[in-house]
């Protein structure tokens, strides 16, 4: 048994500087860790607790953490967004162990910064704020990378004020969302209180207390129990299905728990099921130093062990969706059991019943647990969920469900096409269809249409 690094999800409204951040972040790993060291997997940053205490050094000694860190470092996710955030699921939660809501500190929480909030609190992940473009306070005097903790005690009075009203501005907010926030230098119960750390993108401003809040919150709050990785047969989640040249239909994977081998006998799962194969190779970049053809990027490894990102290259991995968990098996008497493990877990995303309730439509397993999720909260009745576009049955059952009440005859469609057959169809049946990219937009839409309906 050991302790892995936890996983970090970065969530916020568009152009808050959620990617300028992780690059900030990245450089920091790269400019600051051993030589040799491995800090880049498959769809994942590595950044190694050394790299941040050599970076932080003097914050580390002030906010006393020296040698109190017990995490090796964090892992990354790279790709920001709901849909990479949704994908990220795991069986009764999410495979992040942590996120950072940005938020832009000039304009505060927007429409989409509430929309990740509601996802990161849906899946029950401990949160802290970033709140970021300081350098944009007006009067604010920048000094690249240095702590906020060391930068605010340098500014002069009005630009303190102008920090000061829009924090308070952020934390009224939050307030209104049921989140109780402060500065994280005056956060005096961080289980009752997120904490918000101003940061700067463009001069690296705070961002070492980001990483800092982030080292405390995850001792504090990840269950030592999901940290700890043990060696067995891998666990992890299927984040992208793709096709590369010369390798065929890839599936990038995030690994949270075991050791996965080439070879291995692995189960995940397509829309119509699970689905059985085995590791033909394991694709991880080249470590930086080693790099020095930028077309020669990856390197095949025998072994991968949690936690990790890597590239599985299998037979028929076409079909499978992501989201879908993706499970090794070494001894192969356990292959029907993981099976029906996987089985179980997809039935429980993938609804079918004859209730009546609106139709849901999502694009990955992680997309549709996610729109469940959301109607089952504001309490929507569901009769059918599935991946993929809307098909001629979906028009049927919202037609047989239409009978019993009429704000039941829709389609909720979420990241899908609408195959125009299908969209004719519904038409002439008189079934409302409801598509769109954002989950609370296609709920708002569906409930003014159920109010017009019922009148
Ligand atoms: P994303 O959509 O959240 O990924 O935002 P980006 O990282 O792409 O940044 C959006 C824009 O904001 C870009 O023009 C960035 O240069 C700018 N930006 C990001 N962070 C900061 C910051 O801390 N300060 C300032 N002044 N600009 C920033
Ligand atoms: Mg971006």
């Amino acid at each position: 048994m050991s302790i892995r690094s936890p996983f970090v999800v970065v969530m916020g409204h568009v152009d808050v500087g959620k990617t300028l951040l992780l690059d900030k972040i990245r450089g920091t790993s790269v400019a600051y860790r051993e030589p040799g060291m491995i800090t880049q997997h498959i769809g994942v940053s590595f950044v190694p607790w050394q790299a941040v205490e050599r970076f932080a050094g003097p914050l580390v000694d002030k906010l006393r953490l020296r040698g109190k860190i017990w995490i090796p470092g964090f892992l990354f996710i790279d790709t920001p967004g709901h849909a990479a955030f949704s994908n990220l699921r795991r069986r009764g939660g999410s495979v992040a162990d942590l996120a950072i809501l940005v938020v832009d500190i000039t304009s505060g929480l927007e429409e989409q910064g509430v929309e990740s909030l509601k996802l990161i609190q849906s899946r029950g992940v401990p949160f802290i704020i970033a709140a970021n473009k300081l350098d944009r306070i007006y009067g604010w005097k920048s000094v690249e990378n240095r702590p906020f903790l060391f930068a605010v005690e340098q500014q002069e009075w009005h630009a303190i004020a102008t920090l000061e009203e829009a924090i308070g501005k952020l934390i009224d907010q939050l307030s209104r969302f049921g989140i109780e926030a402060d500065r994280y230098d005056r956060v005096r119960d961080f289980s009752k209180q997120v904490p918000i750390v101003p940061t700067s993108a463009v001069t690296g401003e705070g961002i070492a207390d980001l990483l800092l809040v982030l080292a405390g919150v995850s001792q504090r709050f990840i269950p030592r129990e999901k940290l700890s990785v043990s060696y067995g047969p891998a666990k992890g989640v299927v984040m992208e299905v793709k096709e590369e040249r010369g390798l065929g239909v890839v599936a990038d994977v995030i690994l949270y728990d075991g050791v996965l081998k080439k070879g291995d006998v692995i189960i995940t799962a397509g829309i119509d099921g699970p689905k059985e194969t085995k590791v033909r190779m394991l694709i991880m970049p080249k470590p930086l130093d080693e790099m020095r053809d930028p077309e020669d990027r990856y390197m095949a490894v025998e072994e991968v062990k949690a936690a990790a990102g890597v590239r599985i290259v299998a037979d028929g991995l076409d079909g499978v969706v992501a989201g879908a968990p993706i499970f090794a098996v070494w001894d192969l008497q356990d292959i029907q059991k993981v099976v029906q493990l996987v089985r179980e877990e997809i039935s429980e995303i993938k609804i079918e019943t004859d209730r009546e309730g609106v139709i849901a439509r999502a694009d990955t397993f992680g997309t549709l647990e996610s729109m469940v999720l959301f109607l089952r909260q504001q309490g929507v009745p569901i009769r059918r969920a599935d991946v993929g576009p809307p098909t001629h049955k979906d028009v049927v059952e919202a037609v047989l469900s239409r009978r019993k009440n009429p704000t039941y005859g829709v389609i909720l469609a979420f990241n899908v096409k609408i195959p125009p057959e299908v969209e004719r169809e519904a038409m002439s049946s008189g079934i409302k269809i409801i598509r769109g990219e954002i989950l609370y937009r296609i709920f708002d839409e569906y409930i003014k249409w159920s109010q017009e309906v019922k009148t």
